[in-house]
């Protein structure tokens, strides 16, 4: 039951992840700036080279002791947002598990976003259109 709750809070945030805009802010440390889609404010998220990200929303950054276990990675909205951003860039399409075994069974790399939040990556069938076809008819 307990696991059931917490799978529905990875989904929902990634729901809400979607509302979020993404602005990359500074390429060379990995900060992104993300303007909530449901209050317009905007955050700060930072992405470490070892995985995981930061965010300066209220959320993220209340839970000190939490914050402190996880090296100051969160998994909010706002840092699945950027997670997500990243990946349309490469063609892929993130989705969030609370079950490692659920994660496990996509059979992609699995990133450990903190807060009990993994995230994988599956590439987007590209969409052809009819022009990208034109050569065969010559
Ligand atoms: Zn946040």
């Amino acid at each position: 039951m307990e696991n059931r709750k917490i799978k529905r809070h990875a989904k929902s945030l990634q729901q809400k992840a979607h509302t979020h805009t993404v602005i990359l802010d500074d390429p060379t440390v990995g900060r992104y700036k993300v303007i909530s889609g449901g209050s317009g404010k905007e955050y700060i998220v930072n992405v470490f080279q070892k995985g995981g990200a930061s965010c300066n929303c209220d959320w993220a950054t209340k839970r000190l002791d939490t914050l402190a276990e996880n090296k100051g990675a969160t998994a909010c909205s706002h840092t699945i947002a950027v997670f997500e951003f990243i990946a349309a860039g490469n063609g892929k399409r993130v989705s969030a598990w609370a079950d490692e075994q659920d994660a496990k069974r996509q059979h992609r790399p699995v990133t450990n976003l903190a807060d009990g939040v993994l995230l994988t990556a599956r590439p987007v069938p590209k969409r052809y259109r009819q022009a990208d076809f034109l050569f065969l008819a010559r």
